[in-house]
C-alpha cells in the first residue's frame, strides 16, 4: 500500500510525493480515495500560488471534492464501517462556537477546510477524516458521483437560501460548474422556468442538456432585454450570480423583479457598483453564500432518487498519474473544462 500525494509547492508547481499512511484516531476514519474533483479554488491556488495576496508557504495537498472507501475506523466510530463507500464533507468546524452550535457551521471562524492552507487536501491515496463528516453512498450512487457532491452542495445551499419553489422563474448568471450545480438544485426544487446565461456556447449547451429552459449567450444577445422578454417584462423571482464577476453582479438588480431575491454565489472580487436606490425601490432581498451547511444528506438523496444527474458536470476525467495534466487543462482551457476529476485508483 502506497500513499502518493499530489502537492503544490508555489505557483504552477505540482509534484508527487509519497507519505505514510495515517492511522485513524478516536472518532476518525481512514479513507482510500476513489475520485477527487479539481475545484476552481484548487486551480486558483495553482495559478497564483497565493491565498488572497499572501503566497502559500510550503507544500500543500490540493483537493476537497472526494469520495472513496472506508479502509479502517478509529475507536468510537459507529456511523460507517470498513468497506463502505462514502463521500467526505471537507470543512471541519470547531464544534463549540455559536455558529457551530446553531448549525451554521459554515460560518465557524475556526473552520479547518481541507486543501485550504494550512490544511492538507485529499489528492492522495489515503486520508483520515472525522467520521461524523463522512456519509455512506447508496448502492445506486457511484463513487464518481460521490466526488461531485461537494460542488453540488454549493448549488443546493444557494437554492435553499434563495427559497426556490414551484412557480418561480430563476436566472442563473454563469454556466460553469457552480452555475450548473445551482441549475440542478433549482430544477430538483421545482423551479418553473430556468434561464441560464454565459458567454460560451459549449457551457450553455451543457446547461440546456441539464434542464435549463432558456440559454442566453451574452456575446450575441442583450441579457437584460431577453430576460424581460421571457418574463413578460417583470424580471425573475430569483437571480443567482455564479460567475464571480462584477459586471454580472451589477446586472442582478435589473434582472430581478420587484420583491425578488438576489443570491450572490460566485466569489465577486473587488468593489461592485450596486444601485441601492433602485434595490430599495424594488424591495429586493440580497443573500450571499459561503460554501454550504447541512446539505450533504439531501444532495446524496437527490442523486439516489434520480432527481439530479450530477455525472453530467464531469467533463474531463484523468488518472491520478496524469493529475498535473488535469490542472494544466483546467487552467489553459477554462471555458471548455466544466469539471476535471481525478481517478485515484
Ligand atoms: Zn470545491
Ligand atoms: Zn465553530
Amino acid at each position: 500500500m502506497k500513499n502518493r500525494a499530489l502537492y503544490m509547492n508555489g505557483k504552477l508547481n505540482l509534484a508527487f510525493k509519497e507519505l505514510d499512511i495515517p492511522k485513524p484516531q478516536h472518532g476518525e476514519v481512514l479513507l482510500k480515495i476513489g475520485y477527487c474533483g479539481v475545484c476552481g479554488s484548487d486551480v486558483h491556488f495553482y495559478e497564483s500560488g497565493c491565498i488572497g495576496t499572501t503566497p502559500i508557504k510550503g507544500d500543500l495537498i490540493l483537493g476537497h471534492e472526494a469520495a472513496g472507501t472506508v479502509e479502517a475506523v478509529g475507536e468510537g466510530v459507529t456511523n460507517v464501517k470498513v468497506g463502505d463507500r462514502v463521500v467526505l464533507e471537507p470543512g471541519i468546524g470547531c464544534g463549540h462556537c455559536e455558529y457551530c452550535k446553531s448549525g451554521r457551521y459554515n460560518l465557524c471562524p475556526d473552520m479547518q477546510f481541507i486543501s485550504c492552507p494550512p490544511y492538507q487536501g485529499a489528492m492522495r491515496n489515503y486520508i483520515t477524516h472525522p467520521a461524523h463528516l463522512v456519509y455512506p453512498l447508496p448502492e445506486n450512487v457511484s463513487t464518481l458521483e460521490g466526488a461531485l457532491i461537494e460542488p453540488l452542495c454549493v448549488g443546493m445551499h444557494a437554492a435553499n437560501l434563495g427559497g426556490v419553489k414551484l412557480g418561480d422563474t430563476v436566472v442563473i448568471l454563469g454556466a460553469g460548474c457552480i452555475g450548473l450545480t445551482t441549475l440542478a438544485a433549482c430544477k430538483a426544487m421545482s423551479a418553473s422556468k430556468i434561464i441560464v446565461t454565459d458567454l460560451f456556447q459549449n457551457r450553455l449547451d451543457k446547461a440546456l442538456e441539464m434542464g435549463a429552459d432558456y440559454a442566453i449567450n451574452g456575446r450575441e444577445e442583450d441579457t437584460l432585454a431577453r430576460v424581460m422578454e421571457l418574463t413578460g417584462g417583470m424580471g425573475a423571482h430569483i437571480v443567482f450570480e455564479t460567475a464571480g464577476n462584477r459586471v454580472t453582479a451589477a446586472q442582478t438588480e435589473s434582472l430581478t423583479r420587484r420583491g425578488g431575491t438576489i443570491v450572490i454565489v460566485g466569489n465577486v472580487m473587488g468593489d461592485t457598483p450596486m444601485n441601492f436606490y433602485k434595490i430599495a425601490h424594488k424591495e429586493l432581498v440580497i443573500k450571499t453564500v459561503h460554501r454550504y451547511r447541512n446539505v450533504f444528506p439531501l444532495a446524496i438523496q437527490a442523486i439516489s432518487d434520480g432527481k439530479i444527474d450530477i455525472e453530467k458536470i464531469a467533463s474531463d476525467c484523468f488518472d491520478f498519474d496524469n493529475g498535473i495534466a488535469a490542472f494544466e487543462k483546467s487552467l489553459c482551457e477554462k471555458q471548455a473544462v466544466v469539471k476535471a476529476i481525478l481517478k485515484m485508483e
